[in-house]
């Protein structure tokens, strides 16, 4: 380890919660899907910030566009309009398809955003009793770390020691209709899933499992609120990971990537008759849609609208799930992909999800494990081919041992 870099990161870790165990890796400047530490040493890219960077790293527009905004307004609050707020919200309305748009700041705030809307719009609109309201989610789900989230998560990590929560969730096996059907009461306000759970390690859902839930929701009357934060956005090949099955749902619920990396947007996106439940003083948020936010956020849309990025998504998807699924008996027990997003299961005689990480840091790759054996890999969709091609020669080395 380089001096610099491990001075850096001591302090770091000296002066900080231990919320996180990030790598030993100190980034100073960032190109496309490349980084560069504080020693000059440069790393492929493999998470993306999680999705944020779908864009890549210092796209010129995005840069350009909110260069601009810094220069002449950043913010206002809601308590008065700017230039950019309408414009934002229409162009992400048509994006999804829909009326009306609700910007936040983080994925969590726009998940809350979806379930207070959900819950007003089943006092007012469906009249379910009031203080009653049920929403139906899936075992297995990571929508964020508020209290109220983290509540109805199963991972143990994620909740225990923050109780007590929020009652009112109702938890069901991901990907199983039936049982999602069956938990419905005449409380159920709506259904929460991600599309693919990227948390749970890339898990897609059995074909047909997205529109059985848009079915079994119209036919109970229950919004639909696909929380698409990850998924969505150019990730999966396709605009949303609902998109993969025709299906369209009430909410839109996303973040990470509407930001382009540069600054944290969220939003919920649905049709008059359900965010039209909120009227004033019932919701807020001091810097959600903010000038610099909507703008950036705009620009994202644009960037988006072509379909190119989500066909680049798509082609190079073909790559990566190709490559990996040569390794499945080669140090990987098995692969999931859709688009440019990938779950890995490492053979655990090879090592633990972590260990395969560090060891590709060594290779100048970064990529971070989850739930102990599987590695996601979401590079920035701007990724070149040949990177790309490197960076997976690199995983194969190390998970055959190379
Ligand atoms: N929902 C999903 C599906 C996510 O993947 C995440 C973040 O990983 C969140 C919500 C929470 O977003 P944030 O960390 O911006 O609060």
């Amino acid at each position: 380890e380089a001096p610099r870099s491990q001075a850096y990161f001591r302090e770091a870790q000296e002066r900080t919660a231990h919320n996180y165990h990030p790598l030993p890796v100190v980034v100073e400047h960032a190109e496309g899907a490349w980084m560069t530490d504080v020693d000059g040493t440069r790393y492929l890219d493999m998470l993306a910030g999680y999705s944020a960077l779908n864009f890549g790293h210092g796209h010129p527009e995005l840069l350009q566009v909110a260069h601009a905004q810094l220069d002449r307004l950043t913010l206002t609050s809601r308590a008065f309009v700017h230039d950019q707020f309408g414009t934002f919200c229409a162009a992400l309305a048509d994006l999804c398809g829909k009326e009306l748009v609700l910007p936040m700041n983080t994925g969590a705030e726009a998940v809350e955003t979806a379930i207070k809307v959900s819950r007003k719009w089943g006092y007012d609109i469906k009249g379910v009793t009031p203080d009653s309201a049920e929403i139906v989610v899936a075992t297995g789900n990571f929508h964020g770390r508020t209290t109220t989230v983290v509540g109805f998560s199963d991972d143990p990590d994620a909740r225990d020691g923050f109780g007590p929560f929020t009652p009112g969730f109702v938890p069901v096996p991901y990907g199983d209709a039936a049982a999602l059907e069956a938990a419905i009461t005449p409380s159920t306000v709506a259904v929460l899933i991600e599309p693919i759970q990227g948390e749970g390690g890339v898990v897609i859902p059995p074909d047909g499992y997205l529109r059985e839930v848009r079915d079994i929701t119209r036919r109970h009357n229950v919004l639909f609120a696909a929380d698409e934060i990850q998924a969505g956005l150019g990730r999966t090949g396709r605009t949303f990971a609902c998109d993969h099955e025709d299906v369209v749902p009430d909410l839109y619920v996303l973040g990470k990537a509407l930001g382009g990396g540069i600054v944290p947007v969220s939003a919920v996106v649905a049709d008059r008759d359900v965010l039209g439940v909120l009227h004033p003083g019932q919701h807020g948020s001091t810097f959600g849609g903010n000038a610099l936010a909507c703008a950036v956020g705009t620009k994202v849309v644009e960037l988006l609208a072509s379909g190119e990025l989500q066909e680049r998504s798509s082609t190079l998807g073909a790559v990566l799930r190709d490559r990996l699924e040569a390794l499945v008996g080669k140090g990987v027990l098995a692969v999931r992909t859709r688009g440019l997003w990938a779950g890995v299961d490492i053979d655990p005689t090879v090592g633990t999800g972590r260990a395969v990480c560090e060891a590709l840091m060594e290779r100048r790759v970064l990529a971070k494990d989850t739930h102990g054996s599987t590695i996601r890999l979401a590079p920035p969709l701007v990724v070149s081919e040949d990177d790309l091609h490197w960076g997976l020669d690199q995983l194969e080395a190390v998970v055959t041992g190379g």
